[in-house]
Formats: structure tokens, sequence, C-alpha cells
């Protein structure tokens, strides 16, 4: 996508109509990238983050082991890390920080590597960094210790593995004992949340980045509806 500061008009941003056939060569301000989702975050994005260029509170993080849609291989498949990437719109997957009226991106200068990368007339240099050298929540928080133990605990306790198998058993069987275990993860995540923001005063909007999205919403990927957990 092209600067925000990009002051052509909004009819002039439209893909130009193709009379000569001619394969498309350059961006055509048409916004369908940023509207797929947005990018997630490689180590050569880290001081767009460490210096708070983007701001934690716009990031999600997808959580080693959780279901996620695969850009490239076009599947629903388990993250082999974290993936830390830009919120959406609304609940949509408009990334935050496109701007729809004038078909433009808010942070273009210090966009990450993935939206420089990303050329929908050939997405090769896209496929080759995909998922390379992604950044994950360790290289970022690590070295806050208090923060880091918890994220730490939380990821242990309430890993997607587990959580994963959990599932499938309460859908063969649904047996009490599972059914209980997953419910008691469901209440750790729900609760630890509510602890940082009530104890250390952490912004809400950063709970996502910090601990992924809650399970009672990205539990919905693994076809357990609310219904199971009564
Ligand atoms: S950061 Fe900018 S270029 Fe990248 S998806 Fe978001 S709006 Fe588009």
């Amino acid at each position: 996508m092209k600067s925000a500061s990009n002051k052509k008009t909004l009819k002039s941003q439209k893909p130009a109509k193709d009379n000569s056939a001619k394969p498309i060569s350059d961006c055509q301000r048409c916004g369908t990238c940023c509207k797929k989702g947005g990018p997630a975050f490689h180590h050569a994005d880290k001081t767009l983050i460490e210096e708070g260029v983007i701001g934690s509170k716009y990031l999600y993080t997808i959580r080693e082991g959780e279901l996620a849609y695969d850009n490239v291989r076009q599947c629903l498949e388990p993250v082999s890390s974290d993936v830390i990437k830009i919120k959406g719109q609304n609940d949509s997957l408009t990334c935050f920080f496109f701007n729809e009226r004038q078909s433009a991106c808010t942070i273009y200068e210090n966009r990450p590597i993935e939206c420089r990368a990303l050329k929908c007339w050939d997405t090769k240099e896209f496929e080759d960094l995909y998922a390379k050298k992604r950044l994950t929540r360790k290289d970022l928080i690590s070295e806050i210790e208090g923060l880091w133990g918890l994220i730490k605990d939380h990821q242990e306790r309430c890993n997607y593995e587990t959580i994963r198998k959990l599932v499938n058993a309460i859908k063969s069987n649904m047996d009490d004992d599972t059914r209980q275990k997953l419910v008691e993860i469901i209440q750790f995540d729900t609760e630890i949340r509510k602890l940082v923001v009530s104890t250390a005063g952490l912004d809400v909007e950063m709970l996502d980045f910090l601990f992924g999205r809650p399970l009672k919403q990205t539990l919905k990927n693994y076809g357990l509806g609310e219904l199971y957990l009564r």
C-alpha cells in the first residue's frame, strides 16, 4: 500500500482498467492485502515495537500451538512459535492501520517487513519471508521478570496441545472429568487477565498481545461450542 500522505484522489487510487492486458507491476492501492488481516512481525521489525512506533495495544499474539490460518498453505494449522500480528478493525480482518476512506496505510513509513514484501502481482518475496524469523513474545518481554514469569506460567497451563487433546476427548465421550479440566484452564485464562489489570494496572488492550486472545474466543476454531462446557 502507498502512504496516507500520498495526495492522489480516491478515484485515481482504484486499480486502473487493464485495457492493454499488461501484467500489474506496481501497487494499485486497492487495499485488498490490508483487508485480509494485518501482518505478522519478524525480527527485522523488533525496534518498531520496542521503540513504541507501533504500540503493543494494537497487537495480538497467536500462541505457539494455536490453530491459525496459514496464508501460504491456505489451511488451518497449529503455529510452531508465537505469531505477533496487528489487530483488525472492529472485529474485521482489515488491519487496524488501514485508512479505508483514503485507501492508505497510516504507518506507511514504518510498516512491518511483511507489508513491504507483499506484492499481489508477485508473491515470491512474501512467501520466502512468511514463516522465517518470526518475532515472539520472548524476544520482546523475557527481560521483564515478573511479567515474563506470568506469561510462561500461562503458556504452560493453557497450552494448546493439552487443549486440543481435551477437546477431542470431550467431543468423543463428553466425559465430566475431562470437561472439568478444560473449564479450569479457561477459568485460569480468564482470571490471569483480570489479575494483571487489577493488581499491576496493565492496559486491558495489551492483554491479547501478552496472553494471546482469550480461550473463550479461540476455542471456536476447535469446533467446541459453549454447549459442551455447560
Ligand atoms: S501496516 Fe499498513 S500496509 Fe501493512 S497491512 Fe496494515 S495498513 Fe496495510
